[in-house]
């Protein structure tokens, strides 16, 4: 599949150099020429890099990022930059974006930085196998919770959705946007967050049927920020190497 990647630029001429180039190299470009409709665009489901200029009508690049920080942290973004601008390019990196291009730039230069951010984003992590507390393991191919008494008991696919999406990214909370865009596809949305709640409800009490009292250790809840695998999950990678979690966030 095409990966998506949402343009944010106000000078057409710029906006459409880059997604003639981007479509050029089998990207899947999605315009927007103000802040606020790249903010709407960007966090659709499917999105897979955000290209965003600073300087924009209706809302400004660094609302627009911080507005990503906010509910889809995950996102990668490629500030571009005005020339000399460099307090923009460290408040825009501090800000939470991945990489930046000054303009005026080429084609290639664009390119590579946009294949680079991809290769490291989260977006595509590496395959997570098996999910572990204590005796208790979740296998994320057969969507079935294994107990060390050797009782199985399945998961549905939202289920093993959100959780092998909270394993994408062990160590930082999910927020329910978030989730929602990247396992239902939906919008941000008041009611449809509330069915987040009630499937992580469901995915604890399964998980503390397997590990009597343990559903929250499986799953955290981040005060502020949603969800995230608590701290003493560990997880097995499709690699030759297992790999623990790194450092936590507080939790609630
Ligand atoms: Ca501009």
């Amino acid at each position: 599949m095409k990966r998506r990647i949402v343009v944010i630029e106000d000078e057409d001429a710029i906006r459409r150099g880059i997604v003639d180039a981007l479509t050029m190299a089998g990207y899947d470009p999605v315009e927007a020429a103000d802040g606020k409709a790249g903010l709407d665009e960007a966090r659709r489901a499917g999105v897979d890099l955000v290209l965003l200029d600073l300087m924009l009508p209706v809302m400004d690049g660094f609302e627009v990022l911080a507005r990503l920080q906010q509910t889809h942290s995950s996102l990668p973004v490629i500030i571009l930059s005005a020339r000399g601008t460099e307090d923009d390019r460290v408040r825009g990196l501090r800000g939470g974006a991945d990489d930046y291009v000054v303009k005026p730039f080429s084609a290639l230069e664009l390119l590579a930085r946009v294949d680079a951010v991809l290769r490291r984003s989260p977006e595509r992590p590496q395959p997570v196998v098996r999910i572990l507390l204590r005796e208790t393991v979740v296998d994320c191919a057969r969507r079935e919770i294994l107990s060390n008494d050797g009782s199985r008991v399945a998961l549905s696919e939202m289920e093993a959705s959100i959780l092998q999406r909270l394993a994408a990214h062990a160590g930082r909370a999910i927020s329910r946007e978030e989730l929602l865009s990247s396992v239902w596809g939906f919008r941000d949305g008041n009611i449809e967050t509330r069915a987040i709640d009630m499937h992580i409800t469901r995915l604890r009490s399964k998980l503390a049927a397997a590990s009597p009292g343990a559903g929250t250790e499986w799953i955290a809840t981040v005060r502020g920020k949603g969800y995230m695998l608590g701290p003493d999950v560990a997880l097995e990678m499709d690699a030759p190497a297992g790999e623990q979690l790194a450092e936590t966030e507080s939790i609630e």
